[in-house]
């Protein structure tokens, strides 16, 4: 099987297991537990803490485990938004897990103002800031795009918006940025940023949030107190330590080089296929993944013909994508037969260049075949 469809999760590297076998086995204890085992496991949380604080470039008490980055999302926009006669404005590319957390505080009263995409696939930096005033109490623009990996220029952005708004919050959603390009929060300079391990070779369940020191932010989660008072629950021992140990090996294994060769790679192949064009071709991206798109052809057919054939690839998000159309492709100007067929490889530090070389060999094919009739 060749797997391209790293954007939607990744398999969970044997470090990142390793010590989930050792916090589910040797090191049950709840680290809340005051006894001497308890503190044990207290301590591997704080150092896993550490791990994800320096990937982030920011101190370990900035740094709030969560059950994935959808929590995240949800607990910065909702908490973020604190002030109700404010307004926020979050990009029209978001994620689900934000747009939908967004539409949601539209339909409870407060002011939703969403910014466009323009047609290299990034949050339109004028229309943004004509959206910001200074009753805007947060602004959420993700770092990557998880439909066409377009990294936005979070660093630019957050300072005009502050210099518009300067009480404003910035929110960053950086679970497709997270360790694939610069994703140090001070130079970004956001104030909340979501990641999420299983992007990452960590198992699914485990997300984290940053929240700069210099923001005051409501509990997520009321409770026994837990991540500093704001997150309450018995942490997921398993998921934090794994996170950390995952985060050591693809930091180890990722390089930029590495990720723009498999993007150029992917990008020459693509391009050679008869009526097949790469989406936002010419826009920063992280190199990790490549939508493209078969005008005229179905895109789920061709990623469930390439399925029977052992090629797993995407279609934008795995959560939406069972939802008709593509609100994200649409807001960057594709027609309705682009999106119909549009689909997405994403890749891991461990892709080869053969994989990328048969997969678009077996996708190239079954457009043939699905332009020529030959599906039964
Ligand atoms: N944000 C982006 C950009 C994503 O790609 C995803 C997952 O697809 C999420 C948020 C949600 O992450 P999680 O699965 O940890 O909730």
């Amino acid at each position: 099987m060749i797997y391209l469809d790293n954007a939607a999760t990744s398999p969970v590297y044997p470090e990142a297991l390793e010590a989930m076998k050792n916090v589910c086995t040797a090191d049950y204890f709840n680290p809340s537990s005051t006894y001497s085992a308890g503190l044990r496991v207290r301590a591997r949380i704080a150092e896993a803490r550490g791990t994800v604080a320096s990937a982030l470039g920011c101190a370990p008490d900035e740094v709030y485990f969560t059950s994935c980055a959808t929590e995240a999302n949800n607990w910065a926009l909702t908490c973020g938004a604190k002030n109700k006669k404010g307004n926020i404005v979050v990009s029209a590319g978001e994620h689900a897990c934000v747009y939908e957390c967004a539409k949601f505080l539209l339909s409870s009263g407060l002011d939703v103002r969403f910014c466009k995409l323009n047609s290299r696939g990034e949050a339109d930096e004028a229309d943004l800031l004509s959206k910001v005033d200074e009753s805007t109490c947060l602004v959420s623009v993700m770092h990557a795009s998880n439909e066409t990996g377009v990294i936005n220029d979070i660093a630019h952005l957050s300072r005009a918006v502050k210099r518009k708004a300067p009480r404003a919050l910035f929110h960053s959603d950086g679970v497709q940025a997270f360790l694939k390009t610069d994703n140090d929060v001070g130079r970004l300079g956001v104030d909340l940023y979501a990641v999420s391990g299983h992007k990452v070779g960590a198992p699914k369940g485990i997300g984290a949030l940053y929240i700069s020191s210099r923001v005051k932010i409501r509990p997520f989660i009321h409770g026994g107190g837990q991540e500093r008072g704001l997150r309450s629950g018995t942490e997921n021992v398993a998921g934090i330590v794994a996170f950390a140990a995952a985060i050591e090996r693809y930091k180890h294994d990722f390089t930029h080089e590495d990720a723009m060769k498999k993007r150029d790679l992917a990008v020459k192949l693509l391009g050679g296929l008869e009526g097949v064009k790469v989406i936002c071709e010419q826009s920063d991206v992280t190199g990790m993944i490549v939508a493209f798109t078969a005008a005229g052809t179905k895109a789920e057919i061709i990623q469930s013909m390439c399925s029977d054939d052992g090629v797993l690839i995407g279609r934008g998000s795995a959560c939406s994508s069972r939802l008709a159309g593509n609100r994200v492709l649409r807001e960057i100007g594709l027609s309705s037969g682009e999106i119909e067929g549009a689909l997405r490889l994403s890749f891991s530090p461990e892709t080869s260049a053969e994989e990328i070389e048969e997969a678009v060999r077996v996708i190239g094919r079954n457009i043939e075949k699905l332009r020529g009739g030959r599906v039964g």
